[in-house]
């Protein structure tokens, strides 16, 4: 079996020295294939040259975070384009977040609805980040209907009302990660509604990992102990868990036309 991690951060500085160990390690549990979040202009240069290091096997997002836009926000979104031929795989991970502030909410959305047009013109899905703005998030959506935006809300953390709602605008799923592990969490009720055509397995790495490691630095070779969650919940085998999950990566973030070499998946 093996696995698709749709939202990691391999080059997070939580793995100082040991981001080499990190991605060979989860190669070694089966997660074949990571897709890195990106964060800002910061973070980017680092990240990027580690997914060069590792062609096939890491792949990158582009754009900036909701947590990073402040108000030179249009710099840093204008700063992408310098990017995108460097086989990126998504915008993301972009968004909104309240959470811990929220003095840059307007900003936020701007950005969010500049990085909706780009892509759209760059004909790439979208990765999610959702705190505390659900209503904002969907008043940007239909601000953006006639884009024809497809994408996942990574982390989910909404309803089912929530998911119903976002299916109204098209190829939208949602990431499924360590938290779907943790006792009494709503989202297990979320996961046995929604069909395993539209979950997208991660893990938020080094965030967010799952039980029995919770509160300990995750890394993406503990998806499959997500990956077996999912399974119970949907009653079903850890291998359709994989195969299905695996086609949905393939299919929205398109990495079967990304590698140099095709995956033997493809
Ligand atoms: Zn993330």
């Amino acid at each position: 079996m093996e696995w698709v991690d749709t939202h990691t951060h391999c080059n997070d500085e939580a793995y100082a020295g040991e981001q080499d160990a990190v991605v060979e390690r989860a190669v070694r549990a089966g997660v074949r294939r990571m897709i890195q979040a990106d964060i800002d202009s910061r973070e980017r240069p680092g990240s990027f040259a580690l997914a060069a290091r590792y062609p096939g096997v890491l792949f990158s997002m582009l754009g900036l975070y909701p947590g990073s836009v402040t108000r030179d926000w249009q710099a840093e979104v204008d700063a992408l384009a310098a990017w995108r031929d460097r086989g990126v795989v998504a915008l993301g991970e972009i968004g909104l977040d309240y959470h811990w502030s929220q003095e840059f909410r307007r900003e936020q959305k701007d950005a969010l609805y500049a990085q909706f047009q780009l892509a759209a013109a760059w004909d790439l899905p979208v990765n999610i980040h959702l705190r505390d703005a659900t209503d904002d998030f969907f008043s940007v959506l239909d601000n953006c209907r006639n884009l024809g935006l497809r994408g996942n809300l990574h982390a989910f953390s909404g309803s089912i009302e929530t998911f119903r709602r976002l299916e109204r605008y098209g190829d939208w799923r949602i990431g499924v990660g360590g938290v779907v592990t943790f006792k009494k969490a709503s989202l297990q009720e979320v996961v046995r509604a929604v069909p395993l055509e539209r979950i997208l397995l991660e893990t938020d790495a080094p965030y967010l990992a799952p039980t029995p490691l919770r509160g300990t630095r995750n890394e993406s070779a503990n998806l499959p102990l997500i990956a077996a969650k999912v399974a119970e919940l949907k009653e079903t085998d850890l291998e359709t868990v994989a195969a299905v999950t695996t086609a949905n990566a393939e299919q929205l973030f398109g990495l079967c036309d990304k590698i140099p070499a095709k995956h033997p998946s493809c």
